[in-house]
């Protein structure tokens, strides 16, 4: 995508594009066609992905696992992204800039990730705050077995 001379009709606007324009510029960094392209994956996908999973959903196929590593491990540093470890293999990554606060649950078979919205901690970390914290954060990772994993396992069983 060309960053237009011409006036563009406001359905033609890439806001996506033009926030990560805006993300790299803030932060000193080039704007490079493979870093707007994985910044898009990562944000288009919703769910904290691996370097592999990030590389094989970017379109433009001259992006190799060597780019998306520099890449990510890059915007980690600049606190782009977020990195999730599930003590398992791999660690994924997470675009920061428009994460509300959420968790997730990770299927210790086929290793799908979920997004857990609900968060019952706000009551816990006001009890917190109240014993005099500040700046409380808090991660908390879930583990399970998937339904579709769940199914296969009722046939093997069967
Ligand atoms: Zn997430
Ligand atoms: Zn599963
Ligand atoms: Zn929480």
């Amino acid at each position: 995508m060309k960053p237009g001379g011409k006036k563009q009709k406001p359905a033609e606007i890439d806001f996506d594009i033009e926030e990560f324009k805006v993300i790299l510029n803030s932060r000193s960094q080039k704007i490079t066609a493979p870093r707007l392209e994985i910044l898009r994956t990562l944000k288009s996908n919703h769910k904290p992905l691996t370097m592999s999973e990030i590389q094989s959903k970017t379109k433009n196929k001259k992006i190799d696992l060597a780019t998306v590593y520099r890449t990510i491990n890059l915007f980690a540093g600049l606190g782009i992204v977020y990195e999730i470890d599930f003590k398992d293999e791999f660690k994924r990554y997470e675009l920061i800039y428009d994460r509300h606060h959420h968790h997730h649950i990770v299927c210790k078979i086929c290793k799908r990730v979920d997004n857990v919205e609900t968060c019952v901690l706000d009551e816990l970390e006001k009890l917190l705050s109240k014993k005099g914290y500040t700046e409380i954060t808090h991660s908390l990772e879930f583990f399970g077995v998937c339904e579709k994993c769940n199914k296969v396992y009722k046939v093997i069983k069967l």
